[in-house]
């Protein structure tokens, strides 16, 4: 089983396991995957490693504060993504949480601005600083594409039920 984080077009993360990648790829086709949080079949893998460094969040959960329980309107396919956590997922689960809530204090919160002052650092115009904020698709995709590394905001899975 591999588990995949995913995002879909509104940029909900979310996570779901397939039994290989090849399967992944069938079931994103057929539109078997869907967003826990809004239904939408149009999902694609997410860059899901934190990193310290210029740790930054593009996903919609940025409106709400950090610790605040998001109330996901329940879907048809949510029993989808159930999973049974081992002491190891447990462990994994409270260090995003410390790195969440690490960022959340340390980096600043530029909202919209953050494609902007994400491409200012990283073409040199102000100094590399921790930052968070919200990023459309188009968005994170042209930030992609110019090689400007960032990466979803962990989401905890007690966060998305
Ligand atoms: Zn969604």
């Amino acid at each position: 089983m591999i588990r995949y984080a995913l995002a879909c077009e509104k940029g909900h993360a979310f996570e779901s396991w397939f039994p290989d990648s090849a399967a992944y790829d069938k079931q994103v086709k057929r539109k078997l995957v869907a967003c826990p949080h809004c239904g939408s079949a149009k999902v694609e893998k997410a860059i899901m490693a934190p990193r310290l460094a210029g740790a930054r969040k593009r996903s919609a959960s940025a409106e709400a504060p950090p610790e605040a329980p998001v109330a996901a309107p329940e879907k048809a396919q949510e029993k989808k993504s159930v999973a049974m956590i081992s002491p190891q997922e447990q462990e994994f689960r409270s260090k995003l949480k410390e790195l969440r809530e690490h960022l959340t204090k340390n980096a600043d919160h530029v909202g919209t601005k953050f494609p902007e002052e994400a491409r200012k650092m990283h073409y040199g115009e102000i100094e590399h600083r921790s930052i968070y904020g919200e990023a459309s698709t188009e968005d994170a995709k042209a930030l992609a594409e110019e090689g400007i590394e960032f990466h979803p905001l962990p989401i905890l899975p007690d966060e998305r039920n």
